[in-house]
């Protein structure tokens, strides 16, 4: 039985990851963490996530809630994660990230702590996310650059980050399949005389509105064809089922830092 502390669990996707280990047989909710003026602190986790009374109080003190803990799976906001990930580490305990954003310095601290323990992070943690990845690439490097490459995303009104973390995740596998470094390619968004579109850019855009979960489109566009990747998200568990699958996988693995490539066998 793997034991999992969520921190962020009074967010949108924390009340569907505590739904998500309840319903895992090898998996027991064990903690659950959120900031200290948060309108459920102190209410059972599972009664405001909708799967009944887990005895288990959300509370807004990590290094306690850990104490004993296999796992941490951490979807906050990117200036969160490195202390999460520090307190996390100081107790040898495993860490599944899904919180996107992260600027490179907090990267950098993910980075050394993942000497001690083993950490999954992936920017999007579906089944069919991740195929998109691997598939992206393989097409870039089929099509090559005489394909333009867009790749347009859609998400909430909520969302406080853009482009979303799957789209530079995309652009990334995209860059990678041409053989280019995605900074010295990446267009975000495009306004006025712009001229004519340079051969071998990606274009990134990004949409927001309403309650949308996660749209991503690749659209490779040729001289007399168009050639496009989709993949749409319309529930949220579809993330939270990987990230408590992640939660069993990792809890043998050795220190360093792993995706949702890895476990799924795409790298
Ligand atoms: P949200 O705003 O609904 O929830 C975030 C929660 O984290 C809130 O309850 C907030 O109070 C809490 N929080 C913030 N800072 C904290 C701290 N220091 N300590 C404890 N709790 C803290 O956001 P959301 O829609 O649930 O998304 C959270 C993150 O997950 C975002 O970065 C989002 O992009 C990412 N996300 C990733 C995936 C994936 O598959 N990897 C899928 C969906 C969302």
């Amino acid at each position: 039985m793997v034991k999992v502390v969520i921190v962020g669990a009074g967010g949108r996707m924390g009340k569907a990851l505590i739904r998500a280990v309840v319903a895992k047989e090898d998996a027991e909710l064990f903690g659950a963490v959120d900031l200290p003026n948060h309108s459920d602190l102190g209410k059972d986790a599972g009664e405001f996530a909708g799967c009944g009374e887990q005895n288990v109080r959300l509370t807004d003190n990590l290094a306690d809630a850990l104490e004993g803990a296999d796992v941490l799976i951490d979807f906050t906001f990117h200036k969160a994660v490195p202390n999460n990930v520090k307190i996390a580490a100081g107790k040898l305990c495993a860490v599944v990230i899904g919180t996107t954003g992260l600027t490179p310095e907090e990267t950098e601290v993910v980075r050394k702590e993942s000497f001690k323990i083993p950490i999954v992070w992936a920017p999007n943690m579906s089944v069919g996310v991740n195929l998109l990845f691997a598939l992206t690439k393989k097409v870039a490097e089929i099509l090559g650059p005489e394909f333009d490459a867009e790749i347009v995303e859609m998400h909430h009104r909520n969302k406080k980050d853009a482009p979303s973390g799957t789209a530079m995740r995309i652009a990334e596998s995209l860059a990678e399949g041409r053989k280019r470094q995605l900074d010295d390619v990446a267009c975000y968004g495009r306004k006025g005389i712009t001229g004519e579109r340079p051969v071998g850019e990606i274009g990134i855009h990004t949409l927001r509105g309403g309650d949308v979960i996660g749209d991503h489109t690749v659209i490779f566009a040729g001289d007399s064809e168009r050639f496009e990747l989709t993949h749409k998200a319309s529930n949220r568990d579809v993330f939270a089922k990987g990230a408590v699958f992640a939660t069993t996988w990792i809890s043998d693995k050795k220190p360093r830092i792993y995706d949702m490539q890895d476990i799924l066998g795409l790298n």
